[in-house]
């Protein structure tokens, strides 16, 4: 049993929204530096810890620089996450460029900067010496195919598009080396949302044997190994949240079986974990604005599915609650809805809740991850913005909310209104 709690007394929050309107996301500054210290204070038992935020999880440059602050660089995928680490400060191989099906351009940027790149593919080798060059530091994504099982999300790694067959590996790292490349890295990553330990330390595991037979077979010693991201949080209140304790224990079990008899100490440890570093620490607050009663009961969300995905596109559970009604009994079984002419816009299908009004502030759980990232503008939806509650107490903005100015940036009404609607002959 996890308790989900919320930063604000409802009167806090009940201030907060006159000045700042639902929907609104929140994150909890002081609760994810104390995450980030205790991940670190965990992995200080291995060598070279060092963890790469995945941008695409809470792509906003002031948690970005949070996280720098408290030691962890970034995971990036694309340009635009490339030039918000940039601006948050995080430079060179304190990115890993873990992209796939890259195009030129940002495999050039990623060099320019420094990034680390992680290629996914052996064909990549030739792409990014042609475009960019080979840089002297590389990293290779591998998928290690039926050699694992799958999970939930990320489906069996054999299906997946993702990484190097362990054949085109070791093909990769000679060719690399025959490139120039005289520093490497391995990356893997086989998991989302995963909460069972055991298969994080599998996965070192695996990456750990691998090193050694790419010392023994190719003398090429890897400076660090990459367990990209994956890492789950207890979305659900039966669910028990990852014991870093444990985990390390178990990875430092592992390399000290294999790495240290290997003569390979001391080898890096590196993540991209993203979930489990933002995801418990943001709230999506919004207002129920209608109820409505037909063959089911529904409250009707001032926040839609635009704002948050999850639920609609995974059938994802978030928590709810309801400031002020955190202790009330939950008599009532509602769908929590949105706006979006989609029927799949539900927070919340068939759920226990307390008694909601109109009014009432509604806050969904665990959604500083792939939360407000994931969101689009369908049906003209508009963007929640987004809010840090500093470890001061104090609440800043850290994004604007969209407007319509910017749901229209991409058009040009001049020339709309110099358009001729008659088909040209
Ligand atoms: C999505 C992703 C991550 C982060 O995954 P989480 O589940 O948020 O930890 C890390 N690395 C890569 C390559 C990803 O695609």
């Amino acid at each position: 049993m996890n308790n989900k709690t919320f930063p604000l007394t409802a009167e806090q929050l009940r201030k907060l929204v006159a000045t700042y309107p639902t929907p609104f996301y929140i994150y909890d500054e002081r609760a994810i530096r104390e995450n980030a210290r205790n991940i670190k204070k965990a992995f200080a038992i291995l060598p070279g810890f060092f963890e790469h935020f995945a941008v695409k999880a809470l792509p906003n440059p002031f948690i970005l620089k949070i996280l720098k602050d408290e030691g962890f660089g970034a995971d990036c995928s694309s340009l635009p996450e490339l030039l918000l680490s940039e601006q948050a400060g995080i430079r060179g191989e304190a990115i890993m460029f873990t992209s796939n099906d890259t195009p030129a351009h940002e495999y050039q940027e990623a060099k320019q900067m420094g990034a680390i790149i992680n290629l996914d593919d052996y064909t990549h080798i030739d792409f990014l010496e042609s475009v960019a060059g080979i840089p002297e530091l590389i990293s290779c994504r591998y998928n290690p195919g039926p050699l694992k099982e799958g999970n939930a999300i990320i489906g069996k790694p054999e299906e997946a598009k993702y990484g190097f067959t362990r054949d085109q590996l070791f093909k990769g790292y000679q060719r690399l080396r025959e490139k120039g490349a005289r520093r490497f890295a391995l990356h893997t990553m086989v998991a989302s949302n995963e909460l069972n330990i055991e298969y994080h330390i599998e996965t070192a595991r695996i990456l750990f044997e691998l090193a050694v037979e790419l010392y023994q077979k190719l003398g090429i010693r890897l400076e660090f190994v990459n367990l990209g991201g994956g890492a789950g949080i207890p979305y659900r209140l039966d669910q028990q949240a990852i014991d870093y304790d444990a985990l390390t224990r178990g990875i430092r079990r592992a390399y000290d079986a294999i790495i240290v008899p290997a003569g390979l100490d001391p080898l890096g440890i590196h993540l991209e974990w993203g979930r489990i570093i933002t995801g418990p620490y943001g709230w999506l607050v919004s207002t129920a604005i209608h109820e409505k009663h037909i063959y089911r009961d529904y409250i009707g969300l001032d926040a839609t599915m635009a704002d948050l995905m999850r639920p609609g596109m995974y059938g994802a559970y978030h928590h709810i609650t309801v400031a002020g009604k955190e202790s009330a009994p939950l008599t009532e079984t509602y769908d929590v809805v949105g706006s979006l002419c989609e029927n799949n816009d539900k927070f919340a299908v068939q759920r226990k809740l307390p008694r909601i009004e109109r009014g009432d502030l509604v806050i969904i759980h665990d959604a500083g991850a792939h939360g407000r990232a994931m969101g689009f503008n369908y049906n003209g939806k508009l963007r929640a913005g987004e809010l840090l509650l500093r470890s001061d107490g104090s609440v800043v903005p850290i994004r604007r909310r969209e407007t319509v100015e910017d749901y229209f940036a991409t058009l040009d009404f001049t020339a709309l209104s110099q358009f001729s609607s008659a088909e040209p002959s």
